[in-house]
Order: C-alpha cells, then sequence, then structure tokens
C-alpha cells in the first residue's frame, strides 16, 4: 500500500489563530473562559479545551455577567457582540480576517442599498454570523434552484458574497447562474473562498486521479472538511471523513493499493500522523509527501489579548 500524503492540509491560519488565541487567554484569565460557539470545528480541539476548563456556549445568557468570552474563528452577528456587552462580558474577538472581510462587505453593500445574495449553507455560524450584519438586506442562495426561485426583479440592484468555506466548483456554478439572472450583479471578483480552502481542494483535485480511497481527517461539522470528501467522492473514488483512525473500517482498505490522505482546515496534524502510521504498520504502507501549493499565511493575535501582552 501508498500513502499519498496531500500538501496543503490541516490547520490553517485562522484555525491557528483562533486557538492561540485561547491558549494565550487562558494563562491570562485562567478559568471559567467561555467561547461562543466551538473554537474550531473539530472535536479533538474542543474536547481537550473543554478538559482544561472552557466552557463552549451557544447563547450569551448562558455566560455570567462580568465573564471572559472568546469569539471563534466563524465570527458573530453584531447582536451577539451587543449582547455580551450588555452583560458587561470581556470580549475576545478570535474572528478569522478572511471570514471578518466577508461581514465588512455584507455591511458595504448593505449601505449602498444592495440587495445582497449570501451563497453559503444554512445554519453554518459563518453564515449565521454573515447574515446578522445586514439582516434585512440579506438572502442566502444555496443552489442554482434557489437562484431561480428569487423573487426579486431581474434588473434589481444586487451583490453577491460567498461563506469561505465552500466548494470551488459550486460556487461556480452558482455565481454563474446569478451572473446570467442577474447580469447587473457585483461582488468580489471571483468569490470569497479562502486561501486555506481553495488550497486544500486543489491539492486533493490533482491527486486524486492517482488514489483509490480518500481518508479526510476532520469533523462531521466541519464545512470545509466535508468539501474535501464531497470532491474525492465527484472523482469516482471512495472517500470518508474520520475524526480519527479508529473510525477507519478494514473492508474500506481491502484491496487499495494507494490512498490519499488530507485533512481539513482544522484537523490536528497529530490525527493526521496517527492515521499514516496505522496504515504503515498494520498494511505496510510506504508514504509519498506531495506538495501542491505552498502556503506562508499567518494572522497576528485578537487586538484585546495584543494590547495585555505588550
Ligand atoms: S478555513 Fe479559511 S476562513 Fe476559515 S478560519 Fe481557516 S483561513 Fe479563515
Amino acid at each position: 500500500m501508498k500513502i499519498i500524503l496531500a500538501n496543503p492540509r490541516g490547520f490553517c491560519a485562522g484555525v491557528n489563530m483562533a486557538i492561540e488565541s485561547l491558549e494565550r487567554a487562558l494563562e491570562l484569565f485562567g478559568t471559567p473562559l467561555y467561547v461562543y460557539h466551538e473554537i474550531v470545528h473539530n472535536r479533538h480541539v474542543v474536547d481537550r479545551f473543554r478538559k482544561r476548563g472552557v466552557v463552549f456556549v451557544d447563547h450569551i445568557d448562558e455566560i455570567p455577567s462580568g465573564g471572559t468570552v472568546l469569539y471563534s474563528a466563524h465570527g458573530v452577528a453584531p447582536e451577539i457582540r451587543k449582547a455580551s456587552q450588555e452583560r458587561n462580558l470581556r470580549a475576545i474577538d478570535a474572528t478569522c480576517p478572511l471570514v471578518t472581510k466577508v461581514h465588512l462587505e455584507a455591511v458595504r453593500f448593505a449601505k449602498e442599498g444592495y440587495t445582497i445574495l449570501l451563497i453559503g449553507h444554512e445554519g453554518h455560524d459563518e453564515v449565521v454570523g454573515t447574515l446578522g450584519e445586514a439582516p434585512h438586506s440579506i438572502l442566502l442562495v444555496q443552489d442554482e434552484r434557489e437562484v431561480a426561485a428569487l423573487d426579486l426583479p431581474d434588473d434589481a440592484k444586487v451583490a453577491f458574497l460567498t461563506q469561505t468555506t465552500l466548494s470551488v466548483d459550486d460556487a461556480e456554478i452558482i455565481i454563474r447562474a446569478l451572473r446570467k439572472r442577474f447580469p447587473q450583479i457585483v461582488g468580489p471578483s471571483r468569490d470569497d473562498i479562502c486561501y486555506a480552502t481553495q488550497n486544500r481542494q486543489e491539492a486533493v483535485k490533482d491527486l486524486v486521479p492517482e488514489a483509490d480511497l480518500v481518508l479526510v481527517l476532520g469533523s462531521q461539522n466541519s464545512s470545509n472538511s466535508l468539501r474535501l470528501a464531497e470532491l474525492a467522492k465527484s472523482h469516482g473514488r471512495a472517500a470518508y471523513l474520520i475524526d480519527s483512525v479508529h473510525e477507519v473500517k478494514d473492508e474500506w482498505l481491502r484491496g487499495m493499493e494507494t490512498v490519499l490522505i488530507t485533512a481539513g482546515a482544522s484537523a490536528p496534524e497529530e490525527v493526521v500522523q496517527e492515521c499514516v502510521s496505522f496504515l504503515c504498520e498494520r498494511h505496510g504502507a510506504t508514504v509519498e509527501s506531495r506538495t501542491v501549493r505552498e502556503e506562508h499565511v499567518q494572522f497576528p493575535l485578537p487586538r484585546e489579548l495584543r494590547l495585555i501582552s505588550v
């Protein structure tokens, strides 16, 4: 058996920054420390922090007045910031700057009188946050059918934005449908899909023709990880999204000569390495690391933590 280890894979700059922020906040403020939603969509990362006393909440009113709250990498709606202020919370904003960029675009388009068509997945934390920036000006579209069903005149003043972790190919199809129906539509030059999502998809696309089976390390609620597994399947390969090697079933591996391994942007490298070790030890696999694109992106810690650090 041969393993092809895809590069880039795993942690992106936004996830690194969010995790470092939580580490730093723990050092500075100790527990109890509250995080609004999962810090990143990964079970291992969340469980590890939970064991150290971090409390993950879905509602601001679960946090005692005067407490410390950290906003996750996916961002929050303005009403959450307001609710935190009203409860007198110390808020640390670990929103990924690439998500903040989409929020700012939403605010700008709304101010300029556009109806914003946000391409994204209903209920995802990031989408909820972006919708909250201009709730009366944004409509969510999830596929071509929803583009056709939009209750807007064809000459409407419209703009589009996208979630950062979409499938590049699916987003392109929806953007094409939007441009066809609303030729006057404005938006980012291509889309708002982040570099990390694009690069991980590009690596799978390039390497999947050589593989019989694709293992994607990541949690089921991680949008960018799900998209990697879907992409591999769309190329006719068996592909599984798994949180750890313990989920691998013997029958998946039967007769497989080449296994492509990758990881979503919120999956830690150690779960990848556990998977590699398992295949090497149990199936005599050899490992070939393949780099499709270099990444050198880094984001600074949130302002609130930088100010305290100096
Ligand atoms: S996946 Fe992209 S948008 Fe999300 S945290 Fe990482 S870099 Fe930021």
